[in-house]
């Protein structure tokens, strides 16, 4: 791939995600979340520290607790294990997989039996292609 091509489009992406979790976290704190979008995008990382580094504008109860996405149970945020039915949470936001633990644990137990099924395939065809082995001689 062209180096600068892959340049930009990891700079997009990096400013995108800036841009998403800025946002949400300016949606947490009760900030304007199109301008923290922006904030993010154009400063990238530094955007998202600063939007990390801001105050709570509100107090309301329910934007600093969320359901346990195992057992529904409300949570304060940051937590990392259920109170309710101690389902690790360090997964829930920020990793590739959404969900809790035992979820991505499933979800990469799925990938690696799709891989798995997908090299077996593979070997079969490959089985299937070699000649017979030539007779044994006498
Ligand atoms: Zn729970």
């Amino acid at each position: 791939m062209d180096f600068w091509f892959g340049f930009w489009i990891g700079t997009l992406i990096h400013s995108a995600v800036c841009c998403g979790l800025a946002a949400k976290l300016a949606k947490v704190k009760g900030h304007d979340e199109v301008e923290w979008a922006c904030i993010g995008f154009f400063f990238g990382l530094f955007g998202l520290l600063a939007a990390v580094g801001l105050p709570g504008h509100h107090n309301e109860p329910n934007a600093s607790t969320e359901p346990c996405p195992a057992c529904g149970g409300m949570l304060a945020k940051g937590y990392m294990k259920c109170r309710h039915c101690g389902e690790s949470l360090t997964w829930h936001e920020g990793a590739p997989f959404w969900g809790t633990e035992s979820e991505v644990r499933k979800q990469l137990f799925e990938l690696a039996e799709a891989k798995r099924a997908l090299l077996q395939e593979e070997s079969d065809e490959r089985q299937r292609r070699r000649p017979p082995p030539p007779p044994a001689p006498r």
